[in-house]
């Protein structure tokens, strides 16, 4: 993988000087093989500098604020992977804190396991033919990490007590972006974020992350994109 020029992750499959057209999954920088210097404005980018994206990467944590207004909650990370997941929800590893307020997050997405046995021994016939149609739903081989380099507020609720919010409007189904959500409407009383009348806000621009797994509903509210990397164990075992 190759550093995109305007955050430094490396998201780019090919060296820039061949990535015509790429557009940074991070900071949705459109990779500009025409400019030749960073003061230049980039047709590519709404004739932003190179120079000015790095700054509101770094302030906003996109390469142009404009960007990232409430229509584009499809301008994600989270959307491509959402996609991949399709219907398997998947399972909650692990979640933890790394030092300064950054969250780490890792899944695994879920497989159907093998038919269970023969039960006709065990139970009725009439449930023994039921349950032989069952089959389980399994941790995956994929693993999905999600870094939040740092956050406003997060929640992890139980997902057999989580009450179902009828004001969300959202993106995704297991990986999702709220344009519109109670959290939302609750966080400036918790927390000092704010919301200009002209609809700016501070500290950043601050979306609402959410994530279903079997077992939990993990919501983030962040000012930061979220990097998000998937991993195939290579032996190909479930674990
Ligand atoms: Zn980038």
């Amino acid at each position: 993988m190759y550093k995109c020029k305007c955050c430094n992750h490396e998201t780019l499959p090919v060296p820039p000087e061949d990535a015509l057209g790429f557009i940074c999954p991070i900071c949705f920088w459109e990779n500009d093989v025409f400019t030749t210097d960073d003061d230049e404005p980039s047709d590519e980018n709404h004739g932003i500098s190179l120079k000015r994206a790095r700054k509101n990467y770094i302030s906003h944590g996109i390469c142009d604020p404009r960007l990232q207004c409430k229509d584009s909650t499809h301008l994600s990370t989270f959307a491509p992977v959402d996609k991949t997941l399709g219907d398997h929800m998947p399972f909650l590893v692990s979640l933890e804190e790394n030092g300064d307020n950054e969250l780490h997050i890792v899944l695994t997405a879920s497989v159907l396991g093998e038919n269970v046995p023969d039960m006709t021994d065990e139970f009725p016939a009439p449930v023994a033919e039921v349950v032989s149609q069952c089959r389980p739903i399994l941790p995956g081989s994929r693993t999905i990490d999600i870094r939040f380099d740092n956050y406003i507020l997060y929640q992890v609720r139980n997902e057999s007590y989580a009450s179902p919010d009828r004001t969300e409007v959202k993106h995704g189904k297991y990986l999702c972006v709220y344009a519109e959500s109670k959290l939302l409407a609750y966080l400036e009383t918790v927390t000092d974020v704010q919301r200009s009348e002209d609809g700016s806000t501070y500290p950043g621009p601050w979306r609402h992350y959410g994530i279903r797994t079997q077992n939990q509903i993990i919501d983030v509210v962040s000012h930061f994109e979220p990097m998000v990397t998937i991993k195939e164990n290579e032996s190909g075992e479930s674990k």
